[in-house]
């Protein structure tokens, strides 16, 4: 690549942030540090995700303090995924690159992503190998979740895949097409095509504060996943009862064999009392498996914004918009 094209060639770093007062200037340190020999100019678009900290006064100095930093304040909490979307909608870099900013994706490791773009790739995704720290849990629950959820779709989703890559300009236009709300972006990215290549990582432990991710949170993340990229479960449901049809053929020819050719009758109150409760269970767990497909074709058909946006934050002053902009 010559000189001249490089310094005119812009890195757009997003990073969605929640409540991480005590994590952005160390992080803001730690890309200023990894950006210092790489010969391109680069915005660091930090995404506020509704925190309740001092996180948005923290953005806005550091704005006021370096105009290549850009800070996007939404107008409530609105998910991890929602403001990565955000800081990709708004990320005109050539490339552009993704992160937390609680600095478990290692900034040191962002030449590493700019070499294998420079060598033609347009997605640079990471693979965490191992996060410090992580409870044992965590770890089985979430290995197993992307083994079950390779096994039943049809998109490859790196298991261990992070939200931390650097994407081309073009894969990122192409991410904007995608408006779905129940979003997944791991799968998005791994359905979207274009040249990409993994490299691998080691998580250490946050810098500062808490997960930001509830049980609860990681378990709607997880339903989003396999309902966005998979109809097994659906088909689970209708093969299980066609199955249970060709038992209840069989039982019914024994219940006619024992009245027809023998003297006794069949006894059964526990038969009954047991097939109704493990019918009945299955038929709720079907209805159920129903439910969270039709309750998310219901929040899609509704269209609502994806986001709310209560201000966008950069150095020129009077270029603040603080009306409420909807995308
Ligand atoms: N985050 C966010 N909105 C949320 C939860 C988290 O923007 O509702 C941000 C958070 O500030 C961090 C990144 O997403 O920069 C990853 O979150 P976290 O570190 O809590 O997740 P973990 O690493 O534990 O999976
Ligand atoms: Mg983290």
């Amino acid at each position: 690549m010559q000189a001249s094209d490089q310094k005119t060639k812009l890195i757009s770093i997003v990073v969605p942030v929640y409540n991480e007062q005590e994590n952005i200037e160390a992080f803001y340190q730690e890309v200023l540090t990894a950006m210092e020999n790489i010969p391109y100019q680069f915005e660091i678009i930090f995404v506020d995700d509704g925190s309740s900290d001092f996180t948005p006064l923290i953005l806005d100095r550091l704005r006021n303090s370096d105009s290549r930093v850009k800070a996007i304040i939404f107008s409530k909490n609105y998910g991890h995924q929602m403001a990565l979307t955000c800081g990709m909608d708004n990320a005109y870099g050539d490339a552009v690159i993704t992160m937390d900013g609680d600095l478990q994706h290692p900034p040191e490791l962002i030449p590493t992503l700019i070499e294998n773009w420079e060598r033609g790739f347009e997605i640079v995704q990471t693979i965490r190998l191992d996060t410090e720290g992580q409870t044992w849990l965590k770890k089985i629950t979430s290995k197993w979740f992307y083994k079950i959820l390779n096994m039943i779709s049809n998109t490859h989703i790196y298991p261990g895949g992070a939200d931390f890559r650097l994407m081309d300009q073009k894969a990122v236009a192409s991410f904007r097409l995608f408006k779905e709300k129940a979003r997944f972006i791991r799968g998005m990215i791994g359905s979207i095509g274009y040249n990409q290549i993994s490299i691998e990582f080691i998580a250490p432990k946050r810098f500062a504060g808490k997960s930001k991710f509830s049980i609860t949170k990681m378990l709607r993340f997880a339903l989003d996943g396999v309902t966005a990229y998979s109809k097994t479960p659906l088909r689970l449901a209708f093969y299980i009862g066609v199955l249970m049809f060709l038992a209840s053929l069989g039982m019914v020819s024994y219940v006619v064999y024992v009245k027809w050719f023998t003297n006794e009758a069949v006894l059964g109150w526990a038969t009954i009392t047991a097939s109704i409760f493990f019918l009945g269970g299955l038929q709720l767990l079907g209805i159920g498996i129903i439910g969270e497909y039709v309750g998310r074709v219901f929040e899609e058909v509704k269209g609502r914004p994806l986001y709310l946006v209560k201000a966008y934050l950069q150095k020129e002053e009077n270029t603040a918009k603080t009306e409420d902009l909807t995308q």
